[in-house]
């Protein structure tokens, strides 16, 4: 059992709260129930689904490490929290795409649900007043959010993740469509921190293409939660009652 307390809260996201701790390299990261969509214009509670996110990020997270992609997550803290180490962010969202949906399609014009070979990858500055434009590797370097070898990094571990991931939301009978990830400096090195979770990424089942993840709520399906309960029981992971 870890005794790291809780302390004063550092930051407040539209989904997750993060608070210092009593390890000075270390911050609580507390899963809300809260979801929100288009830049925080929709905001609504869903029962347990701060829960169910903890214990999937979790999972994925350990899921990543023993493929030897290195992230912020350390251990579970309570249903709803989670240690990780205090990294740097970057203000920069990774996007990879392997089916063409969502802000793609009403950017490009292209056909919705089409396989991409090989799949996108897109940079978003993290600002919502702005709507999270879309910037390139020139935008980073020129404005500072990151070094070319930090650019170098972030695309490459995006697409190890892509091919860890894709496999295994595949064998559990899922598509992985899109996700965004964001990474921070930790003693030098690039790490992977935020979340991953059915907040962050599109699925699909495999036969049907029901959506399972966040378009759910984005497009008022309903089934939230219980569609991020259905992901977390096919990839095995145990979710307290
Ligand atoms: O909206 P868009 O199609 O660009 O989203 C691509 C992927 O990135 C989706 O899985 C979406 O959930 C995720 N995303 C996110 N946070 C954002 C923007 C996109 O998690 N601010």
């Amino acid at each position: 059992m870890t005794s790291i307390t809780r302390q004063e809260q550092r930051f407040i996201g539209k989904a997750k709260t993060v608070y210092a701790s009593s390890e000075v390299d270390k911050l609580i990261m507390h899963f809300r129930n809260d979801t929100s969509a288009f830049d925080g214009e929709k905001i609504e509670q869903l029962d347990r689904k701060g829960l169910v996110n903890n214990y999937f990020n979790a999972f994925i997270m350990q899921q990543l490490e023993s493929a030897g992609i290195e992230t912020h997550f350390e251990e579970l803290l309570s249903d709803d929290e989670a240690v990780v180490k205090h990294l740097e962010m970057l203000p920069i969202e990774c996007v990879v795409r392997n089916i063409s949906t969502g802000s793609l399609v009403r950017r490009l014009g292209v056909e919705d649900g089409m396989d991409l070979v090989p799949p996108t990858f897109e940079f978003f500055l993290k600002n919502d007043a702005l709507h999270d434009p879309m910037i390139n590797d020139s935008h980073i370097i020129t404005f500072g959010w990151a070094t070319q070898d930090e650019i170098d990094q972030m695309k490459v571990l995006t697409l190890r993740v892509n091919e860890v991931l894709k496999k295994l939301f595949s064998d559990a009978g899922m598509l992985l469509v899109d996700y965004k990830l964001e990474y921070g400096r930790y003693n030098g090195k690039l790490l992977l921190g935020d979340e991953f979770s059915p907040d962050g990424c599109r699925l699909w089942d495999a036969e049907t293409r029901e959506k399972l993840d966040k378009d759910r709520f984005r497009q008022g399906l309903g089934g939230v939660v219980e569609a991020y309960e259905e992901v977390a029981h096919r990839l095995g992971v145990k979710l307290p009652n």
